[in-house]
């Protein structure tokens, strides 16, 4: 897919209810390929209007969804992942003009999506309550619906935060209406081309526009049930004031600041190197996963910085859609100046800029932030060390003392992710218990398995999205007694 008209985006979207795209009458804000400036569409700025209309639909579509049978659930989970299977290309293209990630993650984000909806198209017919017998009878734990979820997502893996929110919920028999990022709505409104040809109206409806518009009215709506969001732990405050305000759950996958620890005992150098990279600038850095503080051992401090400040030189930073392309632009002008503002930041903190610190031009893409792979040698208590850059910036902390290095390594008020290198089975495993994150990868990064739990220690989130666990996010247990004739009260009122 090279231009922008092979894409197939209308020229409007209107909020997604009840299968159908409502015609756009009110405020629309543009959607802008994100390297060029050019506006690609214009999307309709939702309000509380709209919100109610896609409540109200989802709410009319809840008894008879909820009343399916698991297994038809799955069934149509599954043509969903089919039918985004299908267009996974042209989905991917369109997150890459919109977001600026060059294709083969794009690419990637949709393969997690579809594994998304099979995953749970598969859980939801395993996923049961409990029940034992009683005296003179039986109780049964059932697991129930909520009923209408309000979702809310960020930008920066806009299919997988789709799939995630999604997938676990429509496959408990909830319905959904889910705000997308004001900054990446395009390939959310284009798999609603999908949902409307498989789902009943109103099962999925999806409401465009701002976080303080739209994203408000759906978490103040009465009609929502349960809340579910992802973004910054600052949104993510908010949210869960609202959840408090209406005693309504809440989950949040929230922010993070990563640990990624090389012990002095790793074997294969370049390897490592190669994963503090990865871990580094994925999404162009914009990964709440991100593994942004690397804890590196005295006893190879030296040879892995060099190594690293050459692989980073050598990084092929360029236009989303250029094929040699490894890191790409951010995705808006203002997340490039938030970058470029936490760089000065570290700078006048006195941190050692090892490498990159700056804005690079690509031929064409004058509306795109394009920053250059960036390396301190820092302190943990640094702002840079401790606060969520989401760019490509890193920070190098040298450590000696194991004990220290692990108090360093929890030091933040996140707990999301962490990745360590060792040859040592005990000391990984020592070393990964001791860690506050939801996920722990050993010898490797951002090892994502479908099915292993994803959630935040501390300021990083409440809950676990990704695994079988989430189908208890979005569903009640009821206890149910049955007693084969009706027995005698606890106490008879009336003797
Ligand atoms: P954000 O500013 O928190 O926004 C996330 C979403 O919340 C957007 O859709 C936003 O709408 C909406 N929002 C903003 N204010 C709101 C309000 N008052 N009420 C309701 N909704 C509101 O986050 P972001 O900058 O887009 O995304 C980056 C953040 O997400 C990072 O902190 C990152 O770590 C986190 N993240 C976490 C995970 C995870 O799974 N743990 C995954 C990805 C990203 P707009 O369209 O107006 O922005
Ligand atoms: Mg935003």
């Amino acid at each position: 897919m090279s231009s922008i008209q092979d894409l197939g985006l209308s020229e409007t979207y209107g909020a997604f209810i009840d299968n159908a795209f409502q015609p756009v009458d009110g405020p629309t804000f543009a959607a802008l390929h994100s390297g060029t400036g050019e506006q690609i569409a214009r999307i309709a700025r939702c309000g509380a209007a709209e919100v109610d209309a896609a409540v109200q639909a989802a709410a009319k579509a809840f008894p008879a969804w909820r009343a399916t049978a698991p297994e038809e659930r799955s069934a149509l989970l599954l043509k969903l992942a089919a039918a985004v299977e299908a267009d996974q290309q042209r989905l991917a293209s369109i997150d890459s003009v919109d977001i600026g990630r060059r294709l083969f993650e794009t690419g990637l984000d949709h393969q997690f999506a579809i594994s998304q909806y099979r995953y749970f198209a598969a859980a939801a017919i395993t996923h049961e309550g409990f029940g034992r017998p009683i005296p003179g009878g039986y109780m049964v734990a059932r697991r129930e619906p909520y009923g209408v979820c309000g979702q809310i997502i960020p930008w920066n893996v806009p299919a997988i935060m789709a799939a995630f929110k999604i997938a676990p919920a429509i496959a408990a028999g909830n319905t959904v209406v889910l705000k997308p990022d004001e900054n990446a709505s395009l390939s959310t409104l284009e798999l609603c081309r999908h949902i409307a040809k498989i789902f009943p109206p109103g099962v999925i409806n999806i409401v465009p526009g701002f976080g303080e518009e739209a994203g408000a009215a759906l978490t103040a709506h009465p009609g929502v049930a349960k809340l579910a969001f992802t973004g910054s732990s600052e949104v993510g405050r908010i949210i869960s004031r609202a959840g408090a305000e209406r005693l309504v759950p809440v989950s949040l996958e929230l922010g993070g600041k990563s640990p990624n620890i090389i012990f002095p005992d790793i074997e294969d150098i370049d390897a490592v190197v190669d994963n503090a990279m990865f871990a580094t600038l994925y999404c162009n850095g914009q990964s709440c996963l991100a593994g942004t503080r690397l804890f590196v051992h005295d006893a190879v401090y030296d040879a892995v910085m060099d190594r690293l400040v050459a692989g980073m030189e050598r990084v092929k930073v360029g236009a989303a859609l250029a094929p040699d392309t490894v890191l790409s632009n951010l995705v808006s002008p203002e997340q490039g100046e938030r970058v470029m503002n936490y760089i000065g930041i570290g700078k006048a903190e006195g941190a050692r800029l090892m490498t990159g610190g700056q804005r690079i031009a690509v031929e064409g893409q004058a509306h795109g932030h394009f920053i250059a792979p960036t390396v301190f040698e820092a302190d943990n208590h640094m702002r840079i060390a401790q606060e969520e850059i989401f760019g490509p910036v890193l920070s190098v902390i040298r450590w000696k003392d194991h004990d220290r290095m692990i108090e360093e390594a929890n030091g933040v008020r996140y707990g999301l992710a962490a990745g360590l290198y060792t040859s040592n089975l005990r000391n990984a495993w020592d070393t990964a218990e001791r860690l506050q994150a939801g996920s722990v990868w050993i010898n490797h990064y951002f090892n994502l398995a479908s099915g292993s739990p994803f959630g935040g220690f501390k300021e990083s989130g409440i809950g676990s999205e990704y695994c079988h666990e989430t189908l208890n996010m979005y569903t009640h247990l009821k206890a149910v007694t049955i007693q084969t004739r009706v027995a005698a009260p606890w106490f008879a009122p009336k003797a």
